[in-house]
């Protein structure tokens, strides 16, 4: 088992000699909103029997050299039992902390899809970068637990990005839930949020506590507050969606190589 550095290019390691990022860990839920990024820049997948994760998870990692980075994109596989993709907080928490531990990434973009508000501004093929993220279904009425358990956080701020890119900027509130139960309704009115997914917030606790710098792009699939079934109206159109994701997480990827990550 090589240590993943060993793989990391001349052009990486100047980058990161000169202060600039090098290396970015993308963490994906989903296979189909992974394929096109890996296809765009140009990723391996790295063989089962190789893997740096530890026996009997099914993490996927692809990896590469785009522009002078090193991009590790990892994604959780799919469920061993139900063959389904394992989306949610678990799994990304335990991809995000294995792979923290491992390749010791400067960055992490969280990319993925996300319902949206349209009360809020959200139209479907949005793409938001988000400011802040928060649980919206840990529920622990004592005092401080219950802070704990909604763990609001800023996200690693980017003014620049922003700056740069025709990007929406929202708040991010994650669950386990696809659906919306009228008590995760209020907690995400609670929470400020205009777009809702089931991994960010569990992406950013891991982050935080190895200090690494987080980014999550989240493009969205479904109205939330509309008229369709989300399950219906997420099917629809993630295809689509996920090119506009695709898009956006390019461009963020465009923008940051050669940077310094207080350029960000
Ligand atoms: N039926 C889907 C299940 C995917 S779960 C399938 O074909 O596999 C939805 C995924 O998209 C999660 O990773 C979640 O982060 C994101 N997502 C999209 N819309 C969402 C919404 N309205 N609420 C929560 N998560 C959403």
């Amino acid at each position: 088992m090589a240590p993943p550095s060993s793989n990391q290019p001349a052009d990486a390691a100047e980058a990161a000699a000169a202060g600039a990022i090098s290396k970015v860990l993308v963490v994906i839920a989903m296979q189909t909103e992974a394929l096109p990024l890996v296809t765009k820049f140009q990723l391996v997948e790295a063989p089962a029997e190789e893997s740096i994760f530890p026996k009997g998870a099914p993490w996927t990692r692809f990896h590469g050299d785009y522009k002078g980075l090193h991009i590790d994109l990892v994604w959780p596989g799919k469920d061993p039992l139900l063959g389904v993709d394992s989306v949610g907080t678990v799994s990304a928490a335990l991809v995000t902390y294995a792979s923290i531990q491992l390749l010791k990434p400067d960055l992490i973009i969280n990319a993925g899809t996300a319902g949206g508000f349209k009360a809020r501004g959200a139209g479907i093929g949005d793409v938001y970068l988000a400011s802040d993220v928060a649980f919206h279904d840990r529920r622990i009425p004592i005092p401080v637990f219950d802070s704990y358990g909604i763990g609001a956080r800023k996200t690693f701020a980017t003014p620049n990005i922003v700056k740069g890119l025709n990007l929406k900027v929202g708040k991010l509130s994650t669950g386990d839930s696809l659906d919306m139960s009228p008590h995760d309704e209020s907690a995400i009115l609670t929470n400020d949020a205009t777009v809702k997914d089931m991994e960010g917030a569990a992406v950013a606790y891991v982050a935080e506590m190895f200090s690494t710098p987080a980014i999550f792009v989240k493009a969205v699939t479904d109205i939330v507050d509309g008229e369709k079934p989300t399950a219906e109206e997420f099917l629809q159109n993630l295809i689509s969606v996920t090119m506009a994701l695709d898009k956006a997480v390019t461009e963020v990827v465009d923008f940051i190589s050669g940077k310094c990550i207080c350029d960000l």
